[in-house]
Parts: structure tokens; C-alpha cells; sequence
């Protein structure tokens, strides 16, 4: 059920180099990525001593994740594959 994070396919060569910015504001140093409907779940263990480590967090997205503009709030979920692909 998991969407791939990734994919190298669906970006034109040319649009690869290039920056995301507002079309709004022309920010072009702060996103945000707002996703919908995030399931985190954290896997402990607890230890002898009833103390608990963390063994595992995992978290699952069921909705949609979008991008906005750090700066003015502008939807920039269309940018959303891109700021993936350059996502390292
Ligand atoms: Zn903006």
C-alpha cells in the first residue's frame, strides 16, 4: 500500500537542474511538506529493569502529501515529484 517515495521517471530531463521557486513570492529557500493522515507507529522493547528502549519507528502516510511555500503559504504541491527527485 506504501506509494513510492521516489521516481526518477516522470521528470523531463531539462526541469532536473532546475530550483523550485514561488510563483507567488519568488521565495526560493523555504518549503514545507504537509502530509495527510500519517500513521507513526514506534516499536518499543522494554528492558529487565521495566525500562523501554525504542526499537523501530516507522511511519505510514494514507493521505496526501503536499508542498507549500514556507514563505506565503502558496500550494506548491505541482513542484511536490520534483523537490522529491532533489530530495538527498
Ligand atoms: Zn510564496
Amino acid at each position: 500500500m506504501e506509494q513510492p517515495r521516489k521516481s526518477r521517471q516522470r521528470l523531463p530531463d531539462h526541469t532536473k537542474t532546475a530550483r523550485i521557486s514561488c510563483p507567488i513570492c519568488g521565495n526560493d529557500e523555504e518549503f514545507l511538506e504537509v502530509a495527510d493522515g500519517v500513521i507513526l507507529t514506534s516499536h518499543y522493547i522494554q528492558n529487565p529493569d521495566g525500562s523501554f528502549t525504542q526499537d523501530d519507528d516507522e511511519s505510514e502516510i494514507l493521505g496526501e502529501v503536499k508542498l507549500f511555500c514556507g514563505d506565503c503559504g502558496a500550494d506548491l504541491t505541482e513542484f511536490h515529484q520534483h523537490f522529491l527527485d532533489m530530495l538527498f
